[in-house]
């Protein structure tokens, strides 16, 4: 075992905080104050520079690299910024990663070609209304005839709806009950009959974009069909690695917090004297460094033993759930320890705070997650539903 980078990973990891530090900081609080999503100059330099599908097969346009490599790239954008980084996490963790391991080799061809270009966003469509942590009561149906899938139902809290130019959705697409009959139909913006509800406001993550999704009778070709009825596994699966980059975003807003609060300590002085003199402080900082690296640890264990295909879900349940509460335990450390500067909407550090806390929501609660921990370790399935 090996817990050090190699000389490749070490410049790749350069390279990008040389990026990130230099170009991304001003875009970062002009997102923040819009409120919008990135603009296609950002995609088109980030496309350039190979951050799109860091780890997609060089056959569609991905770097070829591995997710372990993914993660490094990732965390380096998302110091700085959770809303610039979401188009690298979308890319090289999100739905295009379902469609790169279980769609169609057609549709492969067709899609991620132009996601690692930067010319395409795709984003993920499972939450509806009454389905949350109960996702396999979704309700959302598509129903195939010939080549043809009709889509009819809603879909909320799906980031980038609106932004995005196609969406995973995931939909009923048999009359098997529960998980059985779920699969997953890519739909792309500007189909008749498909609409979106106003722009729903989170507490963080400005920038990205949420909507309610509405689908009434809208049609698009059988070829669209990701996976069919009783792909729900697969589509999980793909999930675990989700979860390596969902950890990723939530361990960054930690790490860029930690950073920034050791400059600040150093430089700041009360009664005389920098305040990291205070024992206090001290031993605020060696909390924090505690947490963030056994959290980093714990990410790159799931990337690197996904390295041949996805991650297993003890894993990645383990590494999103630590990374999840040390975030936002960590990010309101640092607030804390920058005092009414920390607090000011004229530097990152409350920003990352409120986006720290919104990784314990998305992708599943850190509670269920510690529910998958638990299964994962009795090796059997505890039914919510009993
Ligand atoms: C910032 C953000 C981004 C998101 N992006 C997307 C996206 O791109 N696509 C998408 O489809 N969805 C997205 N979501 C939705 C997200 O997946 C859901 O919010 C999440 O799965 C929880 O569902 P819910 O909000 O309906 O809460 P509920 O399921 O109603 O849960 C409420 C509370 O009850 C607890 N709970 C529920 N069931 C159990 C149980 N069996 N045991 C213990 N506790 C339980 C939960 O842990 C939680 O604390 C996003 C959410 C947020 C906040």
């Amino acid at each position: 075992m090996d817990f050090t980078l190699n000389d490749e990973q070490r410049a790749l990891q350069d390279t990008v905080r040389r990026f990130a530090t230099a170009e991304l900081p001003e875009i970062a609080h002009r997102v923040e104050d819009d409120d919008e999503p990135p603009g296609p100059e950002v995609l088109r330099r980030f496309a350039d520079l190979g951050l799109l599908g860091v780890n997609l097969p060089a056959e569609y346009g991905g770097g070829g690299l591995s997710h372990f490599d993914a993660v490094l790239v990732l965390e380096e954008i998302a110091k700085i910024s959770n809303a610039v980084a979401f188009p690298i996490f979308e890319s090289s963790f999100g739905p295009s990663l379902a469609v790169a391991h279980f769609a169609p080799e057609e549709m492969r061809k067709r899609l991620l070609p132009k996601v690692c270009a930067g010319e395409m966003i795709i984003a993920v469509a499972m939450s509806e209304p009454n389905a949350g942590t109960a996702l396999t009561d979704l309700t959302a149906r598509a129903a195939v005839s010939g080549d043809t899938v009709t889509i009819n139902g809603t879909k909320r809290w799906c980031s980038g709806a609106g932004h995005a130019d196609a969406y995973v959705v995931y939909c009923r697409m048999s009359e098997a009950p529960g998980a059985k009959g779920i699969g997953a139909v890519l739909i792309e913006k500007g189909r008749d009959g498909f609409t979106f509800g106003k722009r729903e406001h989170h507490l963080g993550f400005r920038g990205v974009s949420s909507a309610d999704m509405f689908f009434d009778n809208v049609q698009v070709p059988a070829a669209n069909v990701i996976v069919p009825a009783g792909g729900f596994r697969q589509l999980m699966e793909a999930f675990d690695l989700e979860r390596c980059g969902n950890a990723t975003m939530a361990l960054a807003q930690a790490a860029g917090a930690l950073e920034d609060a050791v400059d600040y300590v150093q430089e700041r002085q009360q009664f005389g004297k920098p305040i990291i003199d205070f024992q206090a402080v001290q031993l605020k900082l060696a909390e924090m460094a505690m947490r963030v690296e056994a959290s980093r640890l714990l990410v790159h264990r799931a990337a690197v033993n996904a390295e041949n295909g996805l991650p297993n879900i003890f894993e990645s349940s383990v590494a999103k759930c630590f990374a999840n509460e040390m975030a936002r335990e960590v990010t309101g450390h640092a607030v804390q320890l920058m005092g009414g500067y920390g607090y000011s909407k004229d530097g990152p550090m409350e920003r990352r705070m409120r986006d720290a806390w919104g990784w314990g929501i998305a992708g599943g609660t850190i509670d269920i997650q510690k529910i998958n921990i638990a299964s994962a370790m009795a090796g059997r399935r505890f039914d919510q539903r009993k």
